[in-house]
């Protein structure tokens, strides 16, 4: 789960993290009152949307000339002009795809006099099991193009669970950043209350890009990005309560709900599967015969009817999808009942798109029987591979 910047801001002040003040708003009409809370006479009116890239973005309804999704203001009205500007608007980042995504809040900012950009993130580094900083001396940019173009300029200093960041961590990462005076005392309690935060919220992801040093040798937060484990959700109401579902995608959310993992895709196979290896196989052999999955759902190991048929009905919502395959080996599960979940959904959503189901495992031959009995337009498939040709082939008309 994925929660905006100025969400994040106030989540890490909360562990002493140095920010800047800002106000978040939703109408244009509070953006006066924002920016005189505010020291001034600097500030920054920045987009809140769950992507990134929003400085070099662009707003559909505006002149590609007009400024992007961060825009720097010297005076109370000029925040007010760009926040007319870009309420309401719809935002096109190198993160949101083609269709962009409409500007809802922004958060109004005091603004800092920037001497360098940095980056600094923390991940779940697999490869040595820990958690990690990554950092870099190139921030404010694109951290995928340094890691292509310089991946020596960016550093990874794993943290040891049983001690934490020590001082040694700090000097490393203070080195590999170039942290001097002020900045480099600032990194004494900035990196380990990174580390904590990251660990005690079960976040999966923190990224600040920029991290930057200002003109006055102090280090501050000028972005700041939050992924949590949703796995973990369970025991963190208060992130719960920071959810936008406005920003995230309706059948994802319903997906959530039922404990289905639903992931979109670009292509028009949907796909229900059971397990997520089968997810990939399932995935993989429609490529292999020319085709793109539109999404796969996977209804997990025990699932009831209610379950199944929700997650059917997840699928064919997409608009995208042209053609549906179900691929279900029943171990816990029974294929009589995705067979009954099937027929439920398709009972109540109809069935506009061709269906081919593969069944294999437990009351497979009972699975069989109550599709065959149900009297509905279902292609019923042998193995995997007969399964995909059958579906592709459907497509193809
Ligand atoms: P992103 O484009 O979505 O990553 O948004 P950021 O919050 O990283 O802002 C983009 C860029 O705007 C930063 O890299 C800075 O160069 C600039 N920027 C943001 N806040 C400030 C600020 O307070 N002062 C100055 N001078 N520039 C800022
Ligand atoms: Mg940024």
């Amino acid at each position: 789960m994925n929660i905006h910047e100025y969400q994040a801001k106030a989540l890490l002040k909360g562990y002493g993290a140095p920010v800047a003040e800002g106000v978040a708003i939703l109408k244009v009409e509070e953006a006066e009152a924002a920016a005189k809370s505010l020291p001034g006479p600097l500030y920054v009116v920045k987009s809140q949307i769950h992507a990134g890239g929003r400085g070099k973005g662009k707003f559909k309804e505006l002149s590609p000339e007009a400024k992007g999704g961060v825009r720097l203001a010297k005076s109370i009205d000029e925040v007010v002009a760009h926040a007319k500007e870009m309420l309401g608007h719809t935002l096109v980042t190198a993160q949101t795809g083609e269709a962009g995504k409409q500007v809802n809040r922004l958060y109004i900012e005091d603004g800092a006099d920037i001497a360098r950009e940095l980056y600094c993130s923390l991940l779940v580094d697999r490869s040595v099991g820990r958690v990690a900083f990554v950092v870099s001396t190139e921030g404010g940019m694109d951290i995928e193009a340094v890691a292509h173009d310089t991946p020596e300029k960016i550093q990874t200093i794993a943290i040891d669970p049983e001690a934490g960041v020590t001082a040694a961590d700090v000097a490393a990462i203070s080195k590999a950043l170039q942290l001097e005076g002020a900045a480099a005392e600032d990194a004494k309690s900035l990196f380990p209350a990174l580390y904590k935060a990251f660990n005690e919220k079960d976040m999966a992801l923190l990224e600040v890009n920029p991290l930057i040093v200002m003109k006055d040798g102090h280090l501050r937060v000028l972005d700041a990005k939050m992924s949590f484990d949703g796995n973990a959700l369970f025991r963190h109401d208060d992130v719960k309560l920071l959810r936008d579902e406005t920003e995230e995608d309706a059948k994802e959310i319903e997906a959530s709900k039922w404990d289905l993992a639903y992931v979109a895709l670009d292509g028009n196979i949907g796909c229900m599967v059971n397990g997520a290896g089968l997810a990939m196989a399932t995935m993989d052999i429609i490529k292999l015969y020319g085709k793109e999955p539109a999404n796969f759902c996977d209804v997990g190991g025990g699932a009831g009817k209610e379950k199944v048929a929700a997650a059917f009905k997840i699928i064919t919502a997409d608009p995208k999808v042209e053609g549906i395959l179900v691929n279900i080996f029943g171990g816990i599960m029974k294929c009589d009942v995705i067979a009954e979940g099937v027929i439920a959904a398709v009972k109540e959503v109809g069935l506009k798109v061709p269906l081919v189901v593969r069944l294999e495992g437990t009351n497979v031959e009972l699975g069989k029987k109550i599709l065959n009995e149900s009297g509905l337009a279902i292609t019923a498939a042998d193995d995997l591979d007969d399964a995909a040709k059958k579906i592709v082939a459907a497509i193809n008309g």
